[in-house]
């Protein structure tokens, strides 16, 4: 049975799952059998939806084969000072976005990438229906670097007993921030960057995208809905206004960097009343692994400015690790 404990030192929690090993990996082996292949339906559990239909499908959402959290419901025990543990159950689902073993974000149409994100809402708003869920979110993982495991287009979600450590951080900091200035920081950032230009990539009427000002990877982008709202799973988000930015945002991606590996999330405000939060995607490209300091500091080393990153981005310019001026 898996556990969930707490770091008392704040580094978070720490999830102990064994069901996660045997994961089929096609990074590292080369020729097995794709279980999101149509045609291999019966290699995932049966599926919680499908778009459009069972037969046709478009859009697959099944349970996850290898969950980290398990969907019987146990324990959650007080901390007694020391020791803070929780069982661990939660929600683990995955999203197959295509049929098509080798496609990717930048290639779907604007409609599917659309769809993705509504039957993601969808279901984190059915996750966070449940007692014990307090917290959904949406990741997606490409590439080797970023931890995928299969290459078949796909994202992940995944509905927690808890509210994680990332998350607790930015509700803590923009709750402080309205507090303050009676104001939403993300609004503000949003509004900053608008005017500002030089981290801005790509701008429509519902969402911009940017390089945030302390980007912690290279080529990070946040996509924010420019309506302040806190919960991506809302019901009055325009995904394909979203799908639009999605798109673009990953063309110049694609266009700019080599081999390009990244996770994508989507952070949402918890269960309950966090007003003063706004939902919005971080995409982290991946070049290489944390070291030593990072773990150490909580630093991050970028070799490269989110201003030149987003200049390059939008001027579709092939990136040179060796030739861009730092
Ligand atoms: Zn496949
Ligand atoms: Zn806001």
């Amino acid at each position: 049975m898996p556990e969930i404990r707490k770091d008392a030192f704040g580094n978070g929690w720490v999830i102990f799952s064994d069901k996660r090993m045997g994961r089929p990996n096609d990074y590292e082996k080369k020729g097995i059998k794709c279980p999101f292949c149509r045609g291999r339906e019966e290699e995932t559990p049966p599926e919680i939806l499908s778009w459009p239909s069972k037969k046709n499908w478009q859009i697959r959402l099944v349970p996850n084969r290898y969950p980290a959290l398990t969907s019987i419901e146990n324990f959650i025990k007080p901390s007694n000072g020391l020791y803070e543990y929780a069982g661990g159950y939660g929600l683990h689902d995955v999203l197959i976005e295509t049929p098509e073993h080798n496609s990717s974000m930048e290639k779907f149409s604007t409609e599917r990438i659309g769809k993705i994100f509504e039957i993601c809402a969808q279901r984190c708003a059915g996750m966070k229906k449940e007692k014990n869920i307090k917290y959904a979110m949406v990741f997606k993982n490409v590439g080797r670097n970023a931890g995928a495991s299969l290459r078949h287009p796909h994202s992940q979600i995944i509905g927690l007993p808890l509210v994680p450590v990332t998350a607790e951080n930015e509700l803590q900091k923009s709750a402080a921030f309205y507090k303050k200035n009676r104001k939403c920081l993300f609004c503000e950032t949003l509004k900053n960057e608008m005017k500002l230009k030089e981290r801005l990539v790509y701008e429509n009427s519902s969402y911009a995208a940017f390089c945030p000002f302390a980007s912690r990877f290279f080529f990070e982008v946040w996509i924010m809905p420019k309506k302040h709202q806190p919960e991506f799973e809302a019901g009055n988000n325009d995904f394909y206004s979203l799908a639009a930015a999605v798109k673009n945002v990953f063309s110049k991606l694609k266009k700019s960097v080599k081999d390009l590996s990244y996770n994508m999330i989507i952070h949402s405000s918890p269960k309950g009343d966090y007003r003063h939060y706004h939902w919005h995607i971080e995409i982290l490209p991946k070049l290489a692994n944390m070291a030593g300091f990072e773990w150490g500091s909580g630093f991050h080393i970028n070799s490269l400015k989110p201003e030149t990153a987003a200049d390059i981005l939008r001027k579709g310019k092939i990136f040179n690790p060796d030739r861009e001026e730092r």
